[in-house]
């Protein structure tokens, strides 16, 4: 799991992925047969049909995995050297409070997160009941105001930052969204010998902003297949009625039926469905209300296109306390694995 560790701890904002590209390059040294960067910064990595099919030309399958997280940019640095910040993402501020994070300035600061305002022993009744938005919190980076004005401009990212941690049967650390995905890609590829398919493997951007890296990606390489390749809500934990689980943590990889972005190709739901049961790899038919991956955006681009999402169930989504069971890891890659090698 050290690949695992490596992406969780290194941070990625929409928009400034190039910390975990270079992981993910370093990890797929040899693995691909053409790597590169597109415009707008996603991975793109090629594997060749290594069987053909007949005189036709090779299926193209198009794999997305965002490597961004949600995170912040630094939106304004006062007087005395406390931060404020605009997130990139979707934060619960229920969440932010009494947290450590790390300012990608001219270098990097380690620094903590707390809402500006006073502590409890000082509140009023009114103070406490107070709900904050992310522009309430500020970040202390310990250094007189001078010296962070130096180091610290509008823009600069913040991540907040949680070690790695293998917690009973699962993982657990910040950005398993989607880092957990990435690993998966990766994972699956090194286990495909043979396959007919050329495979992309595009390791996309700004997800988290709205699913903006991956409809060029699409547009470019007009795949015939596209599957996205994320986490969902695994609310099999206390206080959430049955019937809003989603998915449960443990029980096998989801296969996407459909979420708030896309709806997916009735006939790669069957194809999955087929091949799961096949070789015996516990699968859950998911389907998301809210929310949506990269396949919302692969599906509408140029004139559509057949897509599905395959998710790895996710505690605490959004929370630096992720949880991912070592099952549905492993499941989301061998099952991805034995598709694309039939
Ligand atoms: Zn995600």
């Amino acid at each position: 799991m050290e690949f695992l560790k490596l992406l969780s701890e290194t941070p990625g904002v929409p928009g400034r992925e190039e910390l975990v590209r270079e992981v993910i390059k370093q990890e797929i040294h040899g693995l691909f047969d053409e790597v590169r960067v597109d415009k707008l910064g996603s991975l793109i990595c090629l594997k060749k049909a290594s069987k053909t099919s007949g005189s036709h030309a090779p299926q193209k399958v198009m794999i997305a995995a965002h490597m961004d997280q949600i995170g912040f940019y630094v939106r304004f640095v006062d007087d005395k050297g406390f931060i404020r910040v605009h997130n990139a993402g979707g934060f619960d501020t229920r969440n932010l409070s009494a947290n450590r994070v790390l300012v990608q300035g001219r270098k990097n600061l380690p620094g903590v997160m707390n809402p500006a305002g006073k502590p409890i022993h000082i509140a009023s009744e009114e103070d406490r009941k107070k709900q904050f938005l992310v522009s309430d919190f500020m970040v202390d980076v310990g250094l007189p105001g001078k010296k962070v004005k130096e180091l610290v401009q509008v823009g600069d990212p913040v991540t907040l930052v949680r070690d790695f941690a293998q917690i009973g049967d699962f993982v657990c650390g910040q950005a398993m969204d989607n880092r957990a995905a990435v690993w998966t890609a990766v994972r699956a590829i090194q286990r495909v010998k043979k396959t007919s398919y050329d495979i992309y493997v595009v390791f996309t951007v700004q997800e988290e902003v709205g699913l903006r890296g991956a409809g060029p990606a699409t547009f470019g390489l007009e795949p015939d297949i596209a599957i996205a390749l994320d986490t969902t809500l695994a609310c099999d934990t206390p206080g959430i009625p049955d019937d809003q689980t989603v998915t449960h943590a443990g029980k096998g990889v989801g296969i996407k039926i459909m979420d708030g972005a896309s709806i997916s190709d009735r006939s790669l739901v069957d194809s999955f469905v087929q091949t799961a049961k096949k070789e015996k790899i516990a699968y859950q038919l998911e389907l998301l209300p809210l929310g949506g991956t990269d396949a919302g955006a692969m599906q509408r681009s140029r004139t559509g296109y057949r897509t599905i999402t395959l998710s790895i169930p996710t505690r605490y989504i959004h929370t630096v306390t992720e949880m991912v069971h070592r099952d549905d890891l492993h499941g989301a890659r061998d099952l991805l694995a034995a598709w694309l090698g039939a």
